[in-house]
Formats: structure tokens, C-alpha cells, sequence
């Protein structure tokens, strides 16, 4: 998540508990699968029969349908118009994910959410209306690539290009010393949220705690000064 999709996310309604999911590939089925078991209405529809049987029969949803997305008639006699949100979950199929996209937004929907799989794919979906883009294969790429390069970073949440809030183990030099001596906000201009104890988090931490190798430790600050950490 980044600052770009804000307004996208906080212009969701709270009390939305219904979803159209279009697409039953790897990614709709997931996306179909958990709304329902965090138990969400959820239509799911396919162009393919098979596909939308297969949902039914192992429970990935509760509805299921078949029809053809590029035909508006089609999407508003199954009442995919009066969803709150629709996700176009159709990756590999661009020609067919662009008529959707304008289809839904041309009747109304209000959230659609659509799946890009490059990057020109993305630039089309916006044009046509789509309020949010995923790009899942070059998201799961960039997180693969950081956590490569930075085996100690766990998990890190991207507040806008320049600053993050990073999850990371212990570095060994700061082994042993308590959150004073480590002056993370003098010598990094960072600022230290979390240390992790016995599997939990201490939140705001006090000054003369320890560190210990191998727990967790959260900080907020710039990329380039949490790139000077000794990780
Ligand atoms: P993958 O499964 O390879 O990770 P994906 O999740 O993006 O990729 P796709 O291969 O794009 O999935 O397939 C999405 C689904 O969209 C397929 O099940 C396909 O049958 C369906 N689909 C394609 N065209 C239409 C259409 N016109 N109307 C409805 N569903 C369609």
C-alpha cells in the first residue's frame, strides 16, 4: 500500500459486505476464497462453466455464475451493477479485462478493483476508470528482490517512496545495548516503535531496555537512513 491508494481505500464503505469478483483464475479464486471465509457475501463469475462449477463444488463461494464479462446486458441481469465493489480478477486476458473494467465503471459500480499483468496493462485500466490497480507478479517481484538483498528486513510497509515503517531483526551490533546506547534517533534519525519479547511486541519500548540478537525490532523513518543500519 502507498499514499496512491488512500483515497482509494478510505472511500470504501465500512459496512460494504458484498463483492463481485469476475474472473476465476489463481488470483480471483484467492481473492473470492478469502472474502468468503472471512465471511463476506461474494458473487464469483467465469466465462467458463467448468470454472464456476468448480468454485461451487469446493466451496470457494457462495455464488457462482456464468457469463460472458465483455457483455454489459449480461453483467446487469446477474446485478453485478448494484455491487458496491467489483473486482476484475482477469490477468491474462487483456482485451477482455479492459471491456470489463469500462463495462462495471460505465454501470455504475463505484470500487473497481482490476488486475494488471504489465504495466501497459495498468496504464489501459486506469484509462478506462478502474479505481485501484494490483500488479500482484511485480509486487510479489519487488518484495522478493528486498528481501534478497536484505535478509534482515521481515516485513516493511511503504508510508510513500522516501519513508517506511521496517520490521527487522536485531542487528549483531546492537546486541546487548539498551535503546540509549544505540542513539537510533542521533546517528540514524530513526525512531524505534516495537522491540519483540517471547513471541509479543512491547510498544514504545523503554530507554533502558536491552536488545537481544535474533528478537525483532520496528522502526519509522527515511529509506536512506534505514538503509545505514548495520543490517
Ligand atoms: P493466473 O490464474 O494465471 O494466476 P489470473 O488469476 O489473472 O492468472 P487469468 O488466466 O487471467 O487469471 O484468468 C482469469 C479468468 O477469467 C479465467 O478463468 C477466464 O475463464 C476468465 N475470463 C476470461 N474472459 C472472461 C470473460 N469475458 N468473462 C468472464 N470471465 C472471463
Amino acid at each position: 500500500m502507498n499514499l496512491a491508494s488512500l483515497g482509494f481505500f478510505r472511500s470504501l464503505r465500512k459496512d460494504n459486505n458484498q463483492f463481485a469478483v469476475i474472473g476465476l483464475g489463481r488470483f480471483g479464486r484467492s481473492v473470492s476464497s478469502t472474502l468468503h471465509k472471512l465471511g463476506y457475501e461474494v458473487l464469483a463469475t467465469d466465462i467458463d462453466e467448468k470454472r464456476v462449477c468448480e468454485a461451487l463444488t469446493e466451496q470457494i463461494v457462495g455464488h457462482a455464475l456464468q457469463l460472458d464479462s465483455t457483455e454489459p446486458a449480461a453483467l446487469k441481469e446477474a446485478g453485478i451493477f448494484e455491487f458496491d465493489t467489483v473486482i476484475v480478477a482477469i490477468g491474462n486476458y487483456i482485451q477482455e479485462s479492459i471491456i470489463t473494467t469500462l463495462n462495471v465503471k460505465e454501470g455504475g459500480v463505484p470500487h473497481v478493483v482490476a488486475k494488471a499483468s504489465s504495466e501497459v496493462h495498468r496504464k489501459l485500466l486506469k484509462k478506462v476508470g478502474a479505481d485501484h490497480v494490483v500488479f500482484p507478479e511485480y509486487e510479489a517481484g519487488c518484495a522478493l528482490a528486498r528481501t534478497l538483498t536484505k535478509p534482515s528486513i521481515l516485513d516493511r510497509f511503504d508510508l510513500d517512496p522516501d519513508h517506511s515503517i521496517v520490521e527487522m531483526i536485531v542487528p549483531d551490533e546492537f546486541h546487548g545495548k539498551t535503546i540509549t546506547e544505540i542513539q537510533l534517533r542521533n546517528r540514524y534519525g530513526l525512531n524505534l516503535l516495537a522491540v519483540s519479547q517471547e513471541g509479543k511486541f512491547a510498544i514504545n519500548p523503554e530507554p533502558n531496555r536491552r536488545l537481544e540478537r535474533g528478537s525483532a525490532m520496528v522502526v519509522i523513518g527515511c529509506n536512506k537512513d534505514i538503509n545505514r543500519l548495520p543490517i
